[in-house]
């Protein structure tokens, strides 16, 4: 029979940084947050991820007794400045769709429980970092991320994964805290740009600049364009402001080197003028959790982006993108950044596109030419 010890010491073998176990009782707590935040969370249900589900172990595994929580730390080499200032680290770690190196040393991890006779799931919708904190293995940051107990310098650059197993085991001392010091004045909540973090341990999903980047299904709301600054895809403010993430981020790290050669790829002009096959081909395996049919949203956060840079070298590209664009998200967002760049031949753009333009770009442009003409 396998002992905590030798499960643990197979879980460091497999590469991951800490292990911790716990039971696998409902996580109560987390349903009743749901089901008090049910409006906050509606847009996960409709995609297909059963939260409320993921609250009960027995779900994922009818006879679960335990949950085994590994540790899997990233941002463990810099990233190139120019991909750092507009994609998520965890995006830029992410090698899920190439290699999938992570992948696999999960699947080592169940094989060796497999062999030794215990059966395991590792669910997407189980609240993972939860766990870890139940798992003894670190506490919760106001910002509503895990923060490891001994893993990247205390910090947040961690995945949790919860691998759910038919096999009781005594379970550590849980960690269910908040770890801020008291002297931080909640930097992360005044930090967030469009107002995510509504208070301590509250975040609302739908405002918070990861899930607009990506999940956003309309025109990104006026309001909200500016404070989404320079962020294409993902977010980490809340992380980076945060004192308990100082220690990592003043360390001098070795360079990634898959991130550096991503670098070209990943020009905001490339992206403004991708097209389906260019996105597959070199974007997709990075970044895939928009599809091809999301085209659209890639170039409104590019040209978003263009415009929050008020740099007037982009304008060039804003008219051509206006011209390639089929789709009125796009185009609204493209006129909008032409009036944030505000320069002439901006103003000329804007001008020149108000004769063929209707609806949501109409508006956009007309809106763009007031801003222009005020400056
Ligand atoms: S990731 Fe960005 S937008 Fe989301 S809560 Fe953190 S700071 Fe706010
Ligand atoms: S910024 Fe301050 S309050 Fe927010 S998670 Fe970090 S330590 Fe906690």
């Amino acid at each position: 029979m396998l002992t905590r010890e030798e499960i643990s010491d197979k879980a460091y073998e497999c590469g991951f940084a800490d292990v911790g176990f716990t039971t696998a009782e409902p996580f109560l707590s987390q349903r009743a947050l749901l089901e008090e935040r049910r409006e906050e969370y509606a847009w996960a249900i409709r995609a297909g991820m059963d939260l409320f589900a993921g609250t009960d172990p027995q779900t994922v595994l009818p006879g679960a007794k335990a949950i085994i929580v590994l540790i899997e730390p990233y941002f463990r080499e810099a990233f190139p400045p120019s991909l750092e200032s507009h994609f998520g680290r965890c995006y830029l770690d992410d090698d899920r769709m190439i290699g999938n190196r992570l992948g696999k040393r999960v699947k080592a991890f169940r094989a060796f429980l497999r062999d030794g006779g215990i059966d395991s799931k590792v669910p997407f919708h189980l609240p993972h970092r939860l766990a870890a904190a139940r798992a003894g293995l670190g506490t919760f940051g106001k910002n509503c991320l895990f923060y490891s107990r001994k893993v990247a310098a205390g910090g947040s650059w961690v995945i949790p994964i919860a691998v759910v197993v038919d096999r009781a085991f005594d379970p550590d001392e849980p960690t269910l805290e908040v770890g801020c010091p008291d002297w931080c004045r909640n930097a992360c909540m005044a930090a967030c740009p469009t107002g995510a973090l509504k208070g301590p341990r509250h975040i609302d999903p739908r405002r918070c600049i990861s899930y607009l980047t990506y999940f956003g299904a309309e025109l990104t709301p006026r309001g909200l364009r500016e404070p989404m600054g320079l962020h294409v895809y993902g977010c980490d403010r809340c992380q980076e402001v945060c004192p308990r993430n100082a220690p990592w981020l003043a360390r001098q790290l070795p360079t990634n080197e898959k991130a550096a050669r991503m670098v070209e790829d990943f020009r905001l002009e490339r992206l403004l003028h991708m097209d389906k096959a260019y996105f597959t081909a070199k974007i997709w395996p990075h970044m895939f959790y928009m599809s091809d049919a999301d085209l659209w949203r890639w170039k409104a956060n590019v040209a978003r982006v263009m415009g929050n840079l008020r740099d007037e070298a982009y304008v060039p590209d804003l008219v051509r993108a206006f011209g390639e664009s089929d789709d009125e998200r796009t185009g609204a967002t493209i006129a909008w950044a032409l009036g944030r760049i505000g320069s002439p031949a901006a103003k000329r753009a804007l001008e020149a596109f108000l004769p063929g333009s209707v609806g949501p770009v109409r508006e956009e442009v007309l809106a763009a030419l007031e801003a222009v003409t005020a400056k």
